[in-house]
């Protein structure tokens, strides 16, 4: 994991809680998709794009509903607001790295920390390909957020998060010690709307 960052998400509380994952391998049923949000350019259901890794560095901002990254934020905002919005998972550029002021679109990387920590970009690209393998999604069938949190929590637990997901991050040992209360915040806040 990286830069924008785990240290944001070092001090989420929550409680152990159990649930079920629903159909996740496929595009999303008929009676799902009409209960997610259009894009009202479009009138077909908004699709989020988010990087593998950015799952994760998102937990905590899911399950307070509080972050100062100024582009994770407000998804994680947008996703509370909206359980049942799409998200596909991509390796690489997303929602969140596009519009921040850290990410180079020409070169295609994070600029921050860039000197100090050279394999940090590598590295976040190693923990989303991770996350997609060990998750068993498939890219080109976007999941509502909420069965998506409903999988990290049943197929992620600490050790699989610490030794298969996030395994590049040189802040893998920081984080794997909120990871477990942060699923399980995140997963509650999605079990139903809340307000922007
Ligand atoms: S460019 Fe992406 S990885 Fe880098 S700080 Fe911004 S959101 Fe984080």
């Amino acid at each position: 994991m990286n830069f924008c960052r785990r240290r944001e998400f070092l001090n989420a509380a929550s409680v152990l809680a159990g649930a079920g994952v629903l159909g996740w391998f496929g595009p999303p049923s008929d009676q799902a998709a009409a209960a997610q949000p259009a894009n009202p350019a479009t009138s077909k259901p908004e699709v989020l794009t988010i990087r593998g890794h950015h799952l994760f560095d998102m937990l905590e901002a899911l399950g307070t509903g509080k972050s100062s990254h100024k582009t994770l934020g407000p998804v994680a905002q947008k996703i509370r607001a909206n359980p049942k919005i799409l998200i596909k998972v991509v390796v690489g550029v997303d929602d969140i790295c596009a519009p921040c002021e850290w990410w180079d679109h020409q070169k295609s990387l994070c600029k921050r920390n860039l000197d100090k920590y050279p394999q940090d970009n590598e590295n976040s690209l190693t923990s989303d390909r991770n996350a997609i393998r060990v998750l068993g999604l498939k890219p080109e069938h976007p999941i509502p957020a909420d069965e998506l949190y409903r999988l990290i929590r049943a197929k992620v637990d600490k050790k699989v998060f610490a030794e298969q997901v996030c395994v590049a991050c040189r802040l893998v040992h920081q984080c794997k010690e909120t990871y477990e209360p942060n699923i399980e915040a995140a997963v509650k806040a999605l079990s139903s709307p809340r307000p922007q």
